[in-house]
């Protein structure tokens, strides 16, 4: 009888310890290793030990044999159990009761299908579908011959590493680890990639919202000493200047704010335009404009559109 090993999720080095495999290796990891990379199969060898619960070339085959013709036999009792991966989803999707009836293509048996999925939608078992269709064969099967079972694809494989010589084994599985490891640094650098552009838009916002809260605070302190200074400014202007300076404070300490606590709202966004507005009234209350070491204070922002021609 073939051994039930259950399934083991870890990964083991099938480089390591491949010359003395079979007194070597636990029967997991023979078990792993024959699932995974054809390699330490049981059933290459002759049975050495009664002790050892091996399969013996023989009667694998005479299984084998017997499977595939209740397979291939459209008259044979047994359902057929083969199925291309559409086709089973479509079972599953438009016949569910049909489906969960599905016996295992291995002994025949009961797949134990509707014990497991007969409250389960269809879609979730459609998702499920490894844990009872083979892909590389497409055959439906129980939790036991799941991962044992006759497997045109793994069996050629098996005989194909059977044959070949231990250096080649070797360099075939150096080639997947390396393939592997590939796939990984690759998947790694664009998440490194993917981090730096994050950050660079991040350093790119800081820099407009300094210059942002550097214009507003300029703004603050224009209307400040305006209103200080009140020589020839009528009342009623003068009153009205001193009606922004608060807005025009409130406003530069929130884009300070913005400045030095980013989150990740819009930079300036209704603030910004509240002193664009601010200053434009002021201007006109006054007759006077900022003067920068740049020149006259350009509300225009480098980033924004071109403003209309409308001055
Ligand atoms: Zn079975
Ligand atoms: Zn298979």
């Amino acid at each position: 009888m073939w051994i039930s090993v259950p399934l083991h999720k870890g990964k083991y080095d099938c480089a390591a310890g491949i010359d003395n495999w079979l007194k070597g290796w636990s029967h997991r990891k023979q078990n792993w290793c024959c699932q995974n990379k054809g390699i330490g199969c049981l059933h290459e060898v002759n049975c050495l030990s009664a002790a050892r619960a091996c399969l013996c070339s023989s009667r694998q085959s005479a299984r084998n044999m017997e499977a595939a013709t209740r397979l291939r036999d459209p008259h044979a009792e047994t359902p057929q159990s083969l199925f291309p991966q559409q086709e089973l989803e479509e079972l599953i999707l438009n016949d569910k009761k049909a489906f969960l009836k599905t016996k295992c293509a291995e002994c025949g048996g009961s797949c134990g299908l509707a014990k497991k999925y007969k409250e389960t939608m269809s879609v979730i078992i459609k998702s499920m579908i490894d844990t009872f269709w083979c892909r590389d064969c497409g055959r439906v099967l129980c939790d036991t011959h799941r991962y044992q079972h006759t497997c045109e694809k793994l069996d050629a494989l098996k005989e194909k590493n059977a044959k070949i010589t231990k250096e080649a084994l070797l360099e075939q599985l150096r080639a997947d680890e390396e393939r592997k490891e590939a796939a990984e640094a690759a998947a790694r650098a664009e998440q490194r990639r993917a981090a730096e552009q994050l950050e660079q838009e991040k350093s790119q916002r800081k820099a407009k919202r300094k210059i942002l809260a550097t214009k507003a605070k300029q703004v603050e302190s224009f209307i400040q000493q305006r209103s200080r200074d009140a020589d020839g400014l009528r009342p009623a202007t003068h009153n009205q200047l001193l009606e922004l300076y608060p807005r025009a404070r409130g406003l530069a300490l929130a884009l300070y704010n913005q400045f030095e606590h980013p989150d990740n709202t819009e930079v300036g966004g209704k603030d910004w335009e509240d002193v664009k507005e601010i200053y434009s009234k002021a201007r006109e209350l006054t007759g006077m404009i900022i003067m920068t070491e740049d020149g006259p204070l350009d509300m225009h922002n480098p980033w924004e559109p071109a403003p209309a021609d409308d001055q």
